[in-house]
Parts: structure tokens; sequence; C-alpha cells
């Protein structure tokens, strides 16, 4: 049985802090595989594809994704202790945040990511991001370090049209938006987040 937890929104400290490391005997203890459950479904009810421990006020890093696609690489996925062992290339879209409501502004992020961390159960993985799942785990990544987009987005602002509002599926939003941004997203990943922005202009 997993719980919906409280997402927290900016001003909150925990927001800001910079997580700590989970350690290997954690993630052996009940309560924490619960945690992971909770955190699924706070994320699918918000709804938003993406959503990390600082955001319901656990100070620990690691991170839940689910693009809502079928292939298997690509959600639902839980990463512990994360970090990129590469990264390349620039892309702007906009983004939003479940923590930070009803805003959206323009983002600069890596256009590919190599990510490698633990499963819930300790095993090391990695995955290869582009796309939407790119700017995703990045989004996440900066939770992790206390970092919220609206530190670095240019023109935020709150989502008022109709385009703006499915905007915020990018990343952490809507669902209406989310099911347009994975439609775009699917396909070739090389082009996904222009096609994505483009879905999202349309
Ligand atoms: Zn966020």
């Amino acid at each position: 049985m997993a719980y919906l937890r409280e997402i927290i929104t900016d001003g909150h400290p925990t927001l800001r802090k910079v997580a700590k490391k989970v350690e290997a005997d954690e993630l052996r203890d009940p309560l924490f595989q619960q945690l992971i459950d909770d955190m699924f479904e706070t994320m699918y009810h918000a709804p938003g594809i993406g959503l990390a421990a600082p955001q319901i006020n656990i100070s620990k890093r690691l991170f839940v994704v689910d693009l809502g696609e079928e292939k298997d690489d690509r959600g639902p996925l839980v990463f512990v202790n994360p970090r990129f062992t590469e990264t390349e290339g620039e892309v702007e879209a906009i983004e939003g945040c479940l923590s930070v409501p009803g805003m959206i502004g323009e983002m600069t992020r890596h256009a590919r990511v190599v990510c490698s961390a633990l499963d819930r159960y300790g095993k090391r993985f990695s995955v290869e991001a582009t796309g939407l799942f790119s700017r995703c785990l990045q989004h996440e990544m900066d939770h992790l370090d206390g970092v919220l987009y609206t530190d670095k987005a240019k023109n935020v602002r709150p989502a008022v049209t109709e385009e703006e509002h499915a905007a915020l599926a990018e990343v952490e939003g809507e669902a209406d938006g989310i099911a347009r941004v994975a439609q775009a997203v699917r396909g070739t990943d090389r082009d996904a987040a222009p096609q994505a922005e483009a879905a999202l202009s349309a």
C-alpha cells in the first residue's frame, strides 16, 4: 500500500539543502522501500513525470521518474545516489516544477546525459537519456543539490495561456500536456526536445 506525501513548495528550507547520500543499509529498510512506493504514488497523483525526495521533505539523494512510455528503460525508474557520467550539448525548452506551482520558464539543459545510479535494491545501472527524459533527469538531479529551475531559467512567469499550461508538462507538469509531450518525444531521440517544443507551441 502506497500513500500520498505532501509536496513542499518553494520557500521550504528542505528544497534548498544538499541532500544526503543514501547508505546501503537504508535500502534494506522496509520503510525506505515504502518511501519509494509513496514517491511514485505522489508523483502519479500530482501528476508529474519526476519527483525527488526533497520535494516531499526527505533530504536524501534519490528520485523517481516515469515518462509514461511503454519502453522499459524510461520508467518507472528509481535513481538512488545518481550522478552523470557523461553530458553533451545544450538545448533550451520550457520547464515547470511541482514545487513551484503554476510557473514556467525557459531553461537550458544538456541535450544528452548518461546517468549512473543504484536501483531500489542497490543494484547499479546506467541509462542514456535524450529529449524530455534527459531534461527530467537533470531537473531532478538539481533538486538533490538544493537547486530549483527558477534559479537559472529565463523569463520565469505564471502559465497563462493554454499552451503555457500544456508546457507545464515539461518535466513535472499536468497530465494532458504530458501525453502530448510523450507523443512528441516518442520516436527519434536526438531531435526529441525540439519536437516536444514544437508540440507545445502548436
Ligand atoms: Zn521540480
